[in-house]
């Protein structure tokens, strides 16, 4: 195991985040599938800069997130504890966002935050959303078992009035 670990560290993927914030799972979207409605893996990204720090990762602890670029669900956002579908409304990338999936034995579906953001207000959206999971949690909480203690309705204020 530790030779694998060097061996992956050599290319800069060795990132110790196995079910933080920023070990995302999105679909090729846009930069790569003709289906796509939306851009994934630069949202990922963003997102990912936006939470890079690592001992801030390991103090919001487990947390997935899960992002698809259309509605064909690849990148599986449905059960992401935070779910990202990209769509497209008028033209422009929209980004519908959900809260609570999970594939454990606990299986439930995200449930829809509010209207869609744009793409630049993904990673603002989504601290929002963490911020009000760290003022929510109690101790040794994980995200998922915050969101279901306290609800969607706790979350709402994440989603600004400004966006799309
Ligand atoms: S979810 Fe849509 S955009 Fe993403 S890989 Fe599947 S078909 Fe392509």
């Amino acid at each position: 195991m530790n030779a694998l670990y060097a061996a992956l560290k050599a290319h800069d993927l060795g990132t110790a985040n196995v079910g933080l914030i920023t070990d995302i799972v999105a679909c090729p979207g846009m930069d790569y599938c003709a289906l796509a409605t939306a851009r994934s893996i630069p949202i990922a990204q963003d997102i990912a800069k936006r939470f890079a720090d690592p001992d801030r990762q390991q103090l919001i602890g487990e947390l997935g997130i899960k992002i698809s670029g259309c509605i064909n669900a690849c990148g599986h956002h449905h059960i992401g504890h935070i779910g990202i579908l990209g769509l497209e409304k008028s033209g422009e990338e929209s980004y519908q966002i959900t809260l609570g999936g999970d594939a454990t034995e606990n299986a439930a579906i995200g449930e829809r935050l509010g209207p869609g953001v744009t793409g630049d207000d993904v990673p603002d959206t989504i601290e929002r959303i963490v911020d009000i999971y760290l003022a929510e949690r109690q101790r040794g909480e994980r995200f998922i078992d915050t969101y279901r203690r306290v609800g969607l309705d706790r979350f709402k204020g994440a989603i600004h009035a400004t966006d799309a």
